[in-house]
């Protein structure tokens, strides 16, 4: 697999999207790029490369077991129920048991185990992914979560599977992360082969940052590029962040109002000015020097 860029922030409103979506602009002006949204319950890379041309899209499905009451033995029998390892059927008196969907990992043990084939598939589909072209050097990946679906680490899997199938075509893959510091962002760390943290000088960033810094230690432990968002705004704070979360490498992205009217209209800072154009083009070389690639 081509280096893993892993972009994450914590606590969301960091910035996150907006350091992914600008550093593919850097860096697909000279190598093959594979920008991969994973943060599957708000996708929002889409937004800057609007005019990106769709290639195929995918469902992603999961197993549901289908009880059959005609074939239910529930009288007499709980074997499901005994032996589901997420606890997510429910005996019920006098009636086959029922499931609890949120619950269920779609793992099958439950059809497997019953004698009476009580049990059949209906799938559930919790997610879809989309593969487009923004142009030769930059493709895009986006995972969606069904609405109302929980199976965020289910769809980021597969997302992280497919990046993986994909990866040989490309020099580098950069995975904008979901939010927070859960077993889904896990799954993206451990492929990852570089990380980058992006904060913002305020206490809850810090928190959240701490978290994730533990995170990036469980998976294994990854050169870490550090990017502070709105820098100058609070620079006490700042230098504490700095000084806590030990990265290789930190980069500051000076607060400026300009920025959030280029992001809430979807356009790309890279263009806004030269300013940003080199913070970009900074952030770039580290991350290719870190990837061992040639320039
Ligand atoms: S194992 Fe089969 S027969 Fe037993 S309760 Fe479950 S579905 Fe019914
Ligand atoms: S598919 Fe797995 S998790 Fe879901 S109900 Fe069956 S045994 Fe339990």
């Amino acid at each position: 697999m081509s280096p893993v860029i892993a972009i994450a922030g914590g606590k969301g409103g960091t910035g996150k999207t907006t350091i992914a979506v600008n550093l593919a602009d850097a860096l697909h002006r000279r190598y093959r790029l594979l920008l991969v949204d994973a943060d599957c319950s708000n996708p929002c890379t889409r937004t800057f490369f609007s005019a990106a041309k769709a290639l195929w899209q995918k469902e992603i499905t999961l197993f549901k077991p289908q009880i059959l009451e005609e074939r239910c033995h529930y009288k007499a029998c709980k074997r499901c129920v005994e032996l589901c390892p997420e606890h997510a059927l429910l005996a019920q008196p006098n009636k086959p048991p029922a499931l609890i969907e949120d619950l269920c990992n779609g793992c099958s043990v439950c059809q497997i185990v019953c004698n009476y084939g009580a049990i059949t598939e209906a799938q559930q589909v919790v997610g879809h992914l989309y593969f487009s072209e923004v142009d030769g050097n930059l493709h895009l990946l986006v995972s969606e979560l069904t609405p109302g679906s929980r199976k965020n680490p289910v769809v980021v899997h597969h997302c992280m599977v497919e990046a993986e199938r994909l990866s040989d075509h490309y020099d580098l893959t950069l995975v904008d992360c979901p939010a927070g510091t859960g077993i889904d962002l896990y799954l993206i760390l451990r492929y990852a082969t570089t990380a980058i943290l992006v904060t913002e000088p305020t206490l809850l960033a810090l928190s959240d940052l701490k978290k994730l810094s533990q995170l990036l230690l469980m998976a294994g432990g990854k050169p870490t590029i550090l990017v502070v968002n709105k820098s100058g705004i609070n620079p006490n704070l700042e230098k504490q962040i700095v000084s806590e979360i030990e990265a290789h490498y930190v980069v500051k992205i000076p607060y400026d109002h300009r920025i959030f009217r280029q992001v809430s209209s979807g356009r790309l800072l890279t263009h806004l000015n030269s300013k940003y154009a080199q913070i970009f083009d900074k952030l770039a070389e580290i991350v290719v020097q870190l990837a061992h690639l040639r320039c």
